[in-house]
Protein backbone atom coordinates (compact mmCIF):
# COMPACT_ATOMS: atom_id res chain seq x y z
CA UNK A 1 0.00 0.00 0.00
CA UNK A 2 1.32 3.67 -0.86
CA UNK A 3 0.01 6.54 0.56
CA UNK A 4 0.92 9.88 -0.64
CA UNK A 5 0.85 12.72 2.41
CA UNK A 6 0.56 16.47 2.32
CA UNK A 7 1.12 19.03 5.39
CA UNK A 8 0.05 22.39 4.05
CA UNK A 9 1.42 24.74 6.93
CA UNK A 10 2.06 28.81 6.76
CA UNK A 11 5.50 28.93 6.56
CA UNK A 12 6.25 25.63 5.10
CA UNK A 13 4.73 22.51 3.47
CA UNK A 14 5.73 19.29 3.29
CA UNK A 15 4.83 16.10 1.16
CA UNK A 16 5.70 12.44 2.03
CA UNK A 17 5.73 8.93 0.40
CA UNK A 18 4.61 5.86 2.60
CA UNK A 19 5.17 2.70 1.78
CA UNK A 20 2.52 0.57 4.00
CA UNK A 21 3.45 2.44 7.60
CA UNK A 22 7.46 3.44 6.70
CA UNK A 23 8.18 7.37 5.28
CA UNK A 24 9.65 6.69 2.21
CA UNK A 25 10.64 10.16 1.19
CA UNK A 26 9.65 13.63 1.61
CA UNK A 27 10.20 16.82 0.87
CA UNK A 28 9.65 19.81 2.33
CA UNK A 29 9.67 23.43 0.86
CA UNK A 30 9.25 27.20 2.13
CA UNK A 31 5.49 28.64 1.13
CA UNK A 32 5.57 31.28 -1.03
CA UNK A 33 3.09 34.16 0.22
CA UNK A 34 2.75 36.10 -2.63
CA UNK A 35 2.43 33.25 -4.86
CA UNK A 36 -0.44 32.48 -2.81
CA UNK A 37 -2.35 29.07 -3.94
CA UNK A 38 -2.02 28.63 -7.33
CA UNK A 39 2.47 28.40 -6.46
CA UNK A 40 1.42 25.93 -4.17
CA UNK A 41 -0.79 24.17 -6.06
CA UNK A 42 1.97 23.94 -9.02
CA UNK A 43 4.29 22.88 -6.92
CA UNK A 44 2.56 20.20 -5.18
CA UNK A 45 1.20 19.22 -8.79
CA UNK A 46 5.04 19.13 -9.70
CA UNK A 47 6.42 16.53 -6.95
CA UNK A 48 3.25 14.35 -7.26
CA UNK A 49 3.36 13.84 -10.79
CA UNK A 50 7.48 13.31 -10.29
CA UNK A 51 7.16 10.47 -7.81
CA UNK A 52 3.73 8.89 -9.68
CA UNK A 53 6.51 8.66 -12.26
CA UNK A 54 8.13 5.79 -9.40
CA UNK A 55 5.64 5.19 -6.85
CA UNK A 56 1.92 3.99 -7.97
CA UNK A 57 -0.19 5.57 -5.10
CA UNK A 58 -3.30 4.22 -3.93
CA UNK A 59 -4.65 7.23 -2.01
CA UNK A 60 -3.93 10.45 -0.27
CA UNK A 61 -4.22 12.22 3.24
CA UNK A 62 -4.28 15.55 3.99
CA UNK A 63 -3.36 17.49 6.77
CA UNK A 64 -4.39 21.74 6.35
CA UNK A 65 -3.03 24.90 8.36
CA UNK A 66 -6.19 25.54 8.76
CA UNK A 67 -10.40 25.15 9.71
CA UNK A 68 -11.13 22.14 7.62
CA UNK A 69 -15.08 21.11 6.82
CA UNK A 70 -14.58 17.67 7.09
CA UNK A 71 -18.24 16.24 5.99
CA UNK A 72 -17.88 19.13 2.95
CA UNK A 73 -14.01 17.84 1.97
CA UNK A 74 -13.29 21.86 1.77
CA UNK A 75 -11.31 24.28 3.72
CA UNK A 76 -13.17 26.51 5.85
CA UNK A 77 -11.06 29.23 5.94
CA UNK A 78 -7.32 30.41 5.91
CA UNK A 79 -5.80 33.25 8.31
CA UNK A 80 -2.63 32.00 7.77
CA UNK A 81 -1.94 31.19 4.18
CA UNK A 82 -4.52 33.34 2.08
CA UNK A 83 -6.96 32.12 -0.85
CA UNK A 84 -7.97 28.33 -0.02
CA UNK A 85 -11.41 29.45 1.37
CA UNK A 86 -14.02 27.23 0.37
CA UNK A 87 -11.16 25.51 -2.05
CA UNK A 88 -12.29 21.45 -2.17
CA UNK A 89 -8.56 20.72 -1.95
CA UNK A 90 -8.77 16.34 -2.13
CA UNK A 91 -11.09 17.00 -4.90
CA UNK A 92 -8.24 18.74 -6.83
CA UNK A 93 -6.01 15.96 -6.00
CA UNK A 94 -8.27 12.96 -7.72
CA UNK A 95 -8.57 15.23 -10.63
CA UNK A 96 -4.98 16.35 -10.53
CA UNK A 97 -2.87 13.38 -9.36
CA UNK A 98 -6.02 10.73 -10.06
CA UNK A 99 -6.07 9.66 -5.93
CA UNK A 100 -8.78 9.53 -3.59
CA UNK A 101 -8.12 12.15 -1.24
CA UNK A 102 -9.27 13.21 2.59
CA UNK A 103 -8.37 16.14 4.31
CA UNK A 104 -8.39 16.99 7.90
CA UNK A 105 -7.03 20.30 9.54
CA UNK A 106 -3.43 19.78 10.81
CA UNK A 107 -3.56 20.33 14.39
CA UNK A 108 -6.53 16.96 13.77
CA UNK A 109 -4.16 15.37 11.68
CA UNK A 110 -1.31 15.28 13.49
CA UNK A 111 -3.53 14.18 16.41
CA UNK A 112 -4.46 11.19 14.64
CA UNK A 113 -0.65 10.84 13.67
CA UNK A 114 1.05 10.57 17.24
CA UNK A 115 -2.03 8.40 18.27
CA UNK A 116 -1.72 5.91 15.95
CA UNK A 117 2.32 5.90 15.76
CA UNK A 118 4.00 8.21 17.92
CA UNK A 119 3.34 9.71 21.62
CA UNK A 120 -0.16 8.70 22.22
CA UNK A 121 0.08 4.63 21.30
CA UNK A 122 -2.09 3.13 23.58
CA UNK A 123 -3.31 6.15 25.24
CA UNK A 124 -7.40 6.97 24.60
CA UNK A 125 -8.60 9.58 25.07
CA UNK A 126 -5.87 11.42 23.66
CA UNK A 127 -5.11 14.76 23.34
CA UNK A 128 -2.92 16.29 21.35
CA UNK A 129 -1.84 20.22 21.25
CA UNK A 130 -0.20 21.94 18.60
CA UNK A 131 2.23 24.87 20.20
CA UNK A 132 4.04 26.23 17.18
CA UNK A 133 3.23 29.43 15.27
CA UNK A 134 -0.47 29.51 16.56
CA UNK A 135 -2.02 26.83 18.54
CA UNK A 136 -4.45 23.82 17.91
CA UNK A 137 -5.90 20.52 19.94
CA UNK A 138 -7.16 17.46 18.11
CA UNK A 139 -8.91 14.36 19.91
CA UNK A 140 -8.54 11.20 19.91
CA UNK A 141 -11.48 8.42 21.09
CA UNK A 142 -10.49 4.99 20.10
CA UNK A 143 -8.44 5.26 16.78
CA UNK A 144 -10.97 8.38 15.37
CA UNK A 145 -10.73 11.72 16.07
CA UNK A 146 -13.67 13.86 17.62
CA UNK A 147 -14.85 16.38 15.42
CA UNK A 148 -17.99 17.77 17.11
CA UNK A 149 -20.78 19.15 14.73
CA UNK A 150 -19.05 21.41 12.74
CA UNK A 151 -15.49 20.05 12.62
CA UNK A 152 -14.77 22.70 14.99
CA UNK A 153 -14.04 20.50 18.45
CA UNK A 154 -10.24 20.57 19.86
CA UNK A 155 -9.56 24.29 18.84
CA UNK A 156 -8.70 25.10 22.12
CA UNK A 157 -6.47 27.91 20.88
CA UNK A 158 -9.40 30.43 21.16
CA UNK A 159 -10.34 29.89 24.43
CA UNK A 160 -10.10 32.77 26.59
CA UNK A 161 -7.33 32.76 29.24
CA UNK A 162 -7.59 36.39 29.79
CA UNK A 163 -10.68 38.46 29.40
CA UNK A 164 -10.24 41.48 27.74
CA UNK A 165 -7.00 40.81 26.78
CA UNK A 166 -5.39 41.90 23.47
CA UNK A 167 -7.21 41.16 20.14
CA UNK A 168 -6.87 37.83 18.51
CA UNK A 169 -6.64 37.05 14.53
CA UNK A 170 -10.13 35.71 15.44
CA UNK A 171 -11.40 39.07 16.31
CA UNK A 172 -12.13 37.70 20.06
CA UNK A 173 -9.41 39.00 23.32
CA UNK A 174 -7.37 37.02 25.51
CA UNK A 175 -7.45 34.11 23.52
CA UNK A 176 -4.58 31.32 24.28
CA UNK A 177 -3.15 31.44 20.87
CA UNK A 178 -2.79 35.04 21.34
CA UNK A 179 -1.57 34.87 24.52
CA UNK A 180 0.96 31.76 24.21
CA UNK A 181 1.41 31.07 20.70
CA UNK A 182 5.12 31.12 18.51
CA UNK A 183 3.84 34.23 15.83
CA UNK A 184 2.63 36.65 19.51
CA UNK A 185 5.81 35.80 21.37
CA UNK A 186 8.08 36.91 19.11
CA UNK A 187 6.14 39.54 17.81
CA UNK A 188 5.33 40.78 21.41
CA UNK A 189 8.92 40.23 22.68
CA UNK A 190 11.27 40.68 19.60
CA UNK A 191 12.48 37.81 19.97
CA UNK A 192 11.76 33.95 18.87
CA UNK A 193 10.48 31.66 21.49
CA UNK A 194 13.19 29.12 21.02
CA UNK A 195 15.24 32.08 22.66
CA UNK A 196 12.67 33.22 25.03
CA UNK A 197 12.49 29.82 25.93
CA UNK A 198 16.51 29.30 27.26
CA UNK A 199 15.42 31.73 30.11
CA UNK A 200 14.41 30.29 33.35
CA UNK A 201 11.83 33.57 34.58
CA UNK A 202 10.30 33.34 31.71
CA UNK A 203 9.23 29.64 31.19
CA UNK A 204 7.48 30.29 34.61
CA UNK A 205 5.66 32.77 33.19
CA UNK A 206 4.81 31.60 30.34
CA UNK A 207 3.63 28.09 31.53
CA UNK A 208 1.28 29.82 33.80
CA UNK A 209 -0.37 30.84 30.99
CA UNK A 210 0.21 28.00 28.79
CA UNK A 211 -1.27 25.45 32.22
CA UNK A 212 -4.33 28.13 31.94
CA UNK A 213 -5.01 26.52 28.62
CA UNK A 214 -4.33 22.85 29.29
CA UNK A 215 -6.30 23.01 32.46
CA UNK A 216 -9.51 23.34 30.37
CA UNK A 217 -8.75 20.04 28.36
CA UNK A 218 -8.09 18.40 31.49
CA UNK A 219 -10.66 19.28 33.11
CA UNK A 220 -13.02 19.08 30.27
CA UNK A 221 -12.06 15.49 28.69
CA UNK A 222 -9.86 13.33 31.39
CA UNK A 223 -7.68 12.63 28.90
CA UNK A 224 -5.68 9.62 29.31
CA UNK A 225 -2.44 12.09 28.00
CA UNK A 226 -1.78 14.84 26.71
CA UNK A 227 0.58 14.99 24.14
CA UNK A 228 2.52 18.57 23.08
CA UNK A 229 3.90 18.86 19.64
CA UNK A 230 4.68 21.97 17.31
CA UNK A 231 8.40 23.90 17.41
CA UNK A 232 7.81 24.96 20.91
CA UNK A 233 7.72 21.61 22.26
CA UNK A 234 11.02 20.81 21.00
CA UNK A 235 12.38 23.07 24.10
CA UNK A 236 12.12 19.85 25.76
CA UNK A 237 12.44 18.94 29.50
CA UNK A 238 13.45 22.70 29.86
CA UNK A 239 9.34 23.47 29.60
CA UNK A 240 7.80 20.04 30.02
CA UNK A 241 9.40 19.95 33.87
CA UNK A 242 7.93 23.72 35.00
CA UNK A 243 4.64 22.45 32.69
CA UNK A 244 3.85 19.73 34.87
CA UNK A 245 4.49 21.08 38.28
CA UNK A 246 2.05 24.42 37.28
CA UNK A 247 -0.53 22.08 36.07
CA UNK A 248 -0.37 20.12 39.32
CA UNK A 249 -0.78 23.75 41.11
CA UNK A 250 -3.88 24.73 39.19
CA UNK A 251 -5.44 21.46 38.97
CA UNK A 252 -6.12 21.30 42.81
CA UNK A 253 -6.12 17.81 44.43
CA UNK A 254 -10.08 17.71 44.30
CA UNK A 255 -9.56 16.45 41.08
CA UNK A 256 -7.88 12.99 40.21
CA UNK A 257 -7.86 13.16 36.86
CA UNK A 258 -4.10 12.14 35.84
CA UNK A 259 -1.56 14.88 34.53
CA UNK A 260 0.15 12.81 32.03
CA UNK A 261 1.80 15.41 29.55
CA UNK A 262 4.76 13.88 26.86
CA UNK A 263 6.04 15.88 24.01
CA UNK A 264 5.13 14.62 20.64
CA UNK A 265 7.55 11.44 19.02
CA UNK A 266 7.34 12.30 15.55
CA UNK A 267 8.94 15.99 15.39
CA UNK A 268 8.17 17.73 12.68
CA UNK A 269 5.68 14.48 11.20
CA UNK A 270 3.20 14.13 13.29
CA UNK A 271 1.04 15.66 10.37
CA UNK A 272 2.22 13.48 7.71
CA UNK A 273 1.53 10.35 9.45
CA UNK A 274 -1.56 11.41 10.27
CA UNK A 275 -2.29 12.27 6.92
CA UNK A 276 -1.08 8.50 6.13
CA UNK A 277 -3.93 7.18 8.97
CA UNK A 278 -6.42 9.74 7.46
CA UNK A 279 -6.06 8.20 4.04
CA UNK A 280 -5.98 4.42 5.35
CA UNK A 281 -9.23 5.53 7.24
CA UNK A 282 -11.16 7.45 4.60
CA UNK A 283 -13.44 9.83 4.43
CA UNK A 284 -16.41 7.73 6.16
CA UNK A 285 -15.02 8.54 9.71
ZN1 LIG B 1 -8.74 33.70 18.94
Amino acid sequence: MHTLAIDIGGTKFSMAAFEGERLARRESRATDRQGGREWMLAQIAEIGAGWQRQTRFDRCGIGFGGPVDFERQRVALSTHVGGWQDFAFPAWVESTLGLAAVMDNDANAGALGEAVYGAGRGARPLFYMTLSTGIGGGIVLDDKVYRGADSYAGEIGHLTIRPGGPECLCGARGCFERVCSGLWLEREHGRPARELLREEAFVERYVADLALGLKAAIMLLNPARVVIGGGISKAGEALFGPLRRELRRQITAWSRARIEIHPAALGDDSVLYGALALARQGPGL
